[in-house]
């Protein structure tokens, strides 16, 4: 095994700049919710090139059904997700390689000093959106199944490589492919700085929909402002939000405020002299593992009822509650899992430090791998600005990042003699 790990070593130092064109080549493909169609073909086309058969195909509208599943409201048609298989010989274990194409808006554009699709480079920093989460990681494991089919390397197990859309969103993209690829483990290549992503929230969007009656401003108070009437129920789903901090799971215990609830967007009136009829908040809120959508959907909506009890008018005219995108419990993969130790193994024997175990309070695709008991984790490159202007990739932690997956796989997948 030794000597084929050199090999394959030297052969990922020496196509460096070929895993950061593979990079540069994704993220010049915008791959926002509904766009991912380009991106994925290029995927697609790429698998082919390594000589394995993708399967590209569009989700299918019941796996909106499914738990932990959410709606994103953009059709599945002409979006797919990709996949291929680097078959093994037999007789070891399988892996699942996962990456999104997905990525998020850049705006807003002007803040940005570089162009979002453009992947410059400035010395070892590629910038664009993307560049980090995740198409860096993504590229790893595409150059992987590459190299190791160039080197003639067989693997015992197979090597699944997943391409998956609207992991930004609602993860439905990793929860179908996670259920048409059972493996023996599974990885996330996000963004991880080389640390080990172990744990991370689960996380409900909602929309409350407030009712007040229009009149004119000149005569506001024979109306109901439906603005001012969100004063309650924000400081309601604020109160929530203590509340759930109050509590700390164990893989959360060093956080300051794991669970966040966020007024992402307010909605109401559309004139300066009429009194609003209607507003709506939409809302994200963030739950431990071990906590069920609809175990955290039943606090929201007690929370919001409490708040109008307290209101004469919303008392008579109770706000509903509607859901709409991340739909999704959180999860924690075990330390000591086998494959989590022999990842941990390979960071330190190859980078020389102890990877860090992070919880993470946004969420992130491995949890569906974990609900079906096939352990996951995060492991990936390093860079900023995630989600925010001039997002960057360290060009510097592509190699060291591939070469420890490059000896997990060989090590759980197995060498074929
Ligand atoms: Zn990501």
């Amino acid at each position: 095994m030794n000597s084929t790990l050199e090999r394959v070593w030297d052969e990922l130092e020496r196509r460096r700049d070929e895993l950061s064109g593979l990079v540069a080549d994704l993220v010049r493909r915008p791959s926002l919710l509904g766009q991912e169609a380009e991106a994925q073909a290029y995927v697609a086309d790429y698998l082919r090139g390594v000589g394995l058969e993708p399967d590209v195909w569009d989700l299918s509208p019941s796996v909106l059904d499914l738990p932990n599943a959410g709606n994103s409201g953009v059709p599945f048609d002409g979006r797919p997700n990709v996949a291929a298989v680097l078959r093994g010989t037999g007789g070891g274990r399988s892996l699942v390689l996962n990456g999104h194409i997905d990525v998020v808006s850049p705006e807003p554009v002007e803040a940005w000093t570089h162009d979002p699709w453009g992947a410059g480079i400035v010395g070892n920093r590629m910038y664009g959106r993307g560049a980090c989460d995740m198409k860096s990681g993504l590229a790893i494991n595409l150059f992987l199944a590459k190299v190791f089919r160039d080197l003639g390397i067989d693997l015992k197990g197979d090597l699944i490589l997943q391409s998956v859309i609207e992991e930004e969103c609602t993860g439905n993209g990793a929860l179908d492919a996670s259920r048409r690829y059972p493996a023996d483990a599974a990885i996330v290549t996000e963004p991880t700085d080389g640390d080990i992503t172990q744990a991370h929230v689960g996380v409900i969007w909602f929309r409350v929909h407030i009712t007040g009656r229009a009149a004119h401003a000149a005569v506001a108070p024979t109306g109901v402002n439906a603005i001012v009437k969100a004063v309650p129920i924000i400081q309601a789903l604020q109160d929530l939000d203590r509340r759930m901090n109050e509590d700390r799971h164990p893989a959360f215990a060093d956080l300051d405020h794991p669970i966040n609830l966020n007024i992402g967007v307010i909605r109401g009136g559309d004139w300066p002299s009429s009194v609003p009829g209607a507003c709506e908040l939409h809302c994200r809120l963030s739950f431990y593992p071990g906590q069920t959508v609809e175990e955290i959907r039943r606090e929201v909506e007690e929370a919001i009822q409490q708040a109008a009890a307290g209101d004469e008018w919303l008392s008579e005219h109770p706000p509903t509650v509607s859901y709409d995108g991340f739909q999704s419990a959180g999860s924690v993969v075990p330390k000591d899992a086998p494959p989590v130790q022999m990842l941990v193994s390979w960071h330190k024997k190859l980078r020389g430090n102890e990877p860090r175990f992070l919880a993470r309070t946004g969420t992130n695709d491995m949890r569906y791998y974990n609900f079906l008991g096939i352990p996951a984790c995060c492991y990936g490159p390093s860079g900023g600005n995630l989600h925010a202007a001039d997002e960057w990739l360290d060009l510097d932690s592509l190699v060291p990042t591939a070469k420890v997956l490059a000896a997990f796989i060989c090590d759980w997948c197995g060498l074929a003699d």
